[in-house]
């Protein structure tokens, strides 16, 4: 770990990283969800909408690994098994059941607004002071769940008008 780097955080480091590896949890979760949606998706504008789930999926491993790099250089280790995603997620996973490309857009919509609430609570407990870095990480986050969102919004609004 970078002593400086850890010491210039202001916010109990432990509690921070346990925060961080919940995220982590989140967006394997959100990560599998993405990826195995876009493969059994069926329905109307089918390739469009697995091309937008599977762009999503890589997204959500992006922000895995930028949240596994951040808990690595506060001194903390990533969760190291995935049985431990269950438990540490905040918004869960929701199996893709139904490949209908209307319930899985429903349901990865649902799993966006978790997402964004749960990294605006973060963010405020981070704010700026504290750990500069930890935030703009969480809100550069924060904003591709909010353009996720609004993906999905638009292709479910688009099926409901063809
Ligand atoms: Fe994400
Ligand atoms: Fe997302
Ligand atoms: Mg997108």
């Amino acid at each position: 770990m970078g002593t400086k780097g850890a010491q210039i955080v202001e916010m109990d480091v432990k509690k921070l990283t346990e925060m961080l590896n919940k995220a982590l949890a989140d967006e394997w979760l959100a990560y599998y969800q993405y990826w195995v949606g876009a493969l059994v998706a069926r329905g109307p504008m089918r390739p469009t909408i697995q091309a937008e789930l599977a762009e999503h999926a890589n997204e959500e491993l992006g922000h895995a690994k930028m949240l596994a790099d951040r808990i690595i250089e506060l001194g903390g280790t990533p969760v190291l098994d995935p049985k431990e995603f269950p438990k540490l997620s905040n918004c869960g996973y929701d199996a893709p059941k139904d490949g209908h490309v209307k319930k899985l857009l429903a349901q990865n919509i649902k799993g966006e607004q978790c997402a964004i609430q749960v990294y605006n609570e973060l963010l405020k407990k981070v704010m700026i002071g504290r750990d500069p870095i930890t935030f703009h990480l969480l809100r550069k986050i924060m904003q591709d769940e909010v353009k996720h969102e609004q993906d999905l919004q638009d292709l479910l609004e688009d099926i409901k008008l063809s």
